[in-house]
């Protein structure tokens, strides 16, 4: 997950030195940190080092620094809304919090407030896009949340995936370390996560099942067990004066020509007679027509084409997906095939779904990649990650001939048990391309003709449908999704007979409330913050919009970094600048260039500081950001950012 980069960045060392908390989590500050302005006194170590700004030229006039003018995302900052105005929610409300999935695939996350108690449900994370270059991920903001620890019941958890457990370590620590509830194999599965983060306290957490009852403050909260692609998903049932709030999780029907199964009619059969206050529920896969596909369709196809297949066989699933995994080693035990784990989260999953007790493979099954050799090609079956194409994933190392241990050979069938997720088309079909001039064959799950290799997890519009006429909720909350597909699913409620003013369609941050009387739904005009948290390396944020800003104009135009030693009697400049440029021009073919630069630094400095006295470094470092970053604009219509960095002797 973290790449590997050697980077120059006076910049954030010092940030890091200057903000380091004990736990070891580190926040960053905002850009306002990082402007110009009285230095702090009295820190022996920084007395001979200007703190470093950044300088590009603006199409508006003078070079500028950053932060002062040109926001980098003007939507919201991390510490953004009123939200020290938001009042605490009038005696009888139910307030309900969404603070992350619902304008978007991921990071899943919502509080629910009653009274003095606060219960949040999942605290999920996704992966970085363009959008937030080099960042690890994002986890939803807190902000709300910390504020009002004291009142902060439990952490419920619908399931062990990333989008709604890939947060919960940070935010945790964050929020005062409230128990956590789940089920046995998603607890197992955020121990194991807990685990990576050595330095935070430990977590609270405690196994319930499905249908228990546990007493969250004043509010009874119930379970029920829901199908997905991995076991131990439930639903939650939260108690309130004027019936139940629900929220399934992510969940599809196990069903046959729309018939749902007989165990999960038992499970849903709790809301027969249940008066239900309010549904929250996924809207990933709204857009799709009918019922989704029933995983037994793709476990048959699967087992169709390992029998038919007579080489080895490389199957690229999400490691998430335990349910299919675990299929295809009970496939492999009926034909006498050996399986190879590959990718680091598939053997960490199946680690954990075996300590599960979900399935125990016999002890020949499961071999190593190093003995793949010793068995024949037609009774090696690999399961491997990088169904997405992900840079590092075992498939796409096998693709680009990167990984030592695992190769791909001529003749190998390779079954992408995936769809493509939305934007990793690129990455996908650039992974295929590198395993087809291995001479393999790929099985998609859009390879005509063929069996079915794959399912979607979510249920599609009819299982929707099903749910809602199933619970039958006086109001709702489209959850889980991109505004759009809201707004879908807000139209097929409406369609099913739910009249408009029941339905919320929330963003981030939107404080819903249903009013005393159980009667009104509404929204605040407040909003709570919702920024996206970033994590990057050990440092967790909001939206850092310098360091984000920073490698967006790194990419585009490099960097260009001038060190100055200027003496402190003097004010002049004790020798030439030293001059860095990475990614903007390349220096031996721009002699001239740097000739010119060097005057302008000579000029520069010594008109700042003449009849300065004491000098002053930053004033310094100001002009010289300004008239550099304007120079090199003005001779090759580039903006790189500009780094001064003024050294005193
Ligand atoms: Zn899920
Ligand atoms: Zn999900």
């Amino acid at each position: 997950m973290k790449k590997n980069r050697l980077s120059f960045s006076a910049l954030s060392i010092e940030d890091k030195k200057q903000n380091s908390k004990d736990m070891g989590v580190e926040i960053r500050e905002s850009n306002k940190s990082e402007r110009a302005g009285p230095r702090p006194q009295g820190n022996p170590e920084r007395k001979k080092l200007t703190k470093s700004s950044t300088y590009q030229y603006s199409k508006f006039g003078k070079g500028q620094q950053h932060g002062r003018s040109r926001p980098f995302n003007n939507k919201n900052e991390y510490r953004n809304g009123n939200n020290s105005k938001i009042p605490p929610p009038e005696a009888g409300v139910i307030r309900i919090i969404p603070l992350g999935g619902v304008e978007e695939i991921g990071k899943n996350m919502t509080a629910i407030e009653i009274g003095d108690d606060i219960i949040v449900v999942d605290a999920g994370m996704h992966f970085s896009n363009e959008e937030t270059p080099g960042i690890d991920y994002v986890i939803p903001n807190t902000t709300y949340l910390e504020e009002r620890k004291d009142k902060i019941r439990a952490l419920l958890v619908t399931h062990g995936h990333l989008d709604h457990t890939g947060g919960v370590p940070l935010v945790l620590s964050r929020i005062g370390n409230p128990p956590v509830y789940s089920r046995n194999l998603t607890v197992l599965m955020l121990k194991k996560r807990q685990a990576e983060f050595p330095h935070l306290p430990a977590m609270k957490v405690e196994i319930v099942e499905k249908d228990e009852t546990i007493m969250c403050g004043k509010i009874k909260v119930r379970f029920f067990g829901v199908t997905h692609t991995i076991p131990d998903s439930m639903g939650i049932i939260i108690e309130t004066p004027h019936g139940w709030i629900i929220n399934p999780g992510d969940y599809k029907l196990d069903q046959v020509d729309g018939i749902a199964t007989e165990s999960e009619e038992k499970e849903y059969a709790i809301f027969d007679k249940a008066k239900v206050l309010l549904l929250m529920t996924d809207s990933t896969n709204v857009e799709n027509e009918g019922f989704s596909l029933p995983e037994i369709k793709v476990y048959q196809g699967l087992e169709n084409i390992i029998k038919r297949i007579n080489g080895r066989i490389i199957i690229a699933a999400f490691a998430s997906h335990i349910n299919r995994l675990i299929k295809v080693i009970q496939i492999a035990e009926m034909l006498g095939k050996k399986i190879v784990l590959n990718g680091r989260s598939m053997k960490s999953n199946m680690e954990v779904a075996f300590e599960a007790g979900l399935f125990t493979p016999k002890k020949e099954t499961i071999i190593p990649m190093e003995e793949i050799d010793n068995y024949p090609p037609n009774k090696i079956i690999i399961l491997t990650t990088g169904g997405q194409g992900e840079e590092f994933s075992g498939l796409n190392r096998a693709a680009n001939k990167t990984d030592k241990k695992f190769s791909i050979k001529q003749g190998d069938t390779i079954i992408l048990s995936a769809s493509i997720v939305p934007g990793n088309e690129r990455q996908v079909q650039k992974m295929k391309d590198g395993l087809s001039r291995q001479g393999v064959k790929i099985i998609t799950y859009r390879t005509p003709g063929e069996d079915f290799v794959h399912a979607t997890g979510h249920g599609n519009k009819e299982d929707i449908k099903w749910l809602h006429r199933k619970i039958h909720p006086k109001f709702f909350i489209p959850i889980h999704g991109h505004h759009y597909h809201l707004e879908l699913h807000k139209e097929l409620a409406m369609e099913l007979g739910m009249p408009e003013e029941n339905i919320v369609v929330p963003d981030n941050g939107s404080i819903i409330e249903i009013s005393p009387d159980g009667k009104k739904i509404s929204v605040r005009k407040e909003k709570a913050p919702a920024s996206p948290m970033m994590v990057d390396g050990f440092a967790i944020g909001g939206v850092q919009d310098v360091v984000i800003r920073d490698r967006v104009m790194l990419a585009q135009d490099g960097m260009f970094v001038i060190i100055a030693l200027v003496d402190q009697k003097t004010g002049k400049l004790k020798k030439s600048p030293d001059l860095i440029s990475r990614g903007f021009v390349y220096l031996k073919e721009n002699q001239e260039l740097l000739r010119q630069v060097r005057i302008i630094i000579k000029k520069t400095v010594e008109d700042s500081t003449a009849k300065m006295n004491p000098i002053d470094f930053d004033y310094i470092k100001n002009n010289l950001g300004e008239s550099i970053s304007k120079f090199l604009y003005q001779k090759t219509a580039k903006r790189p950012l500009v780094i001064p960095v003024v050294l005193s002797v």
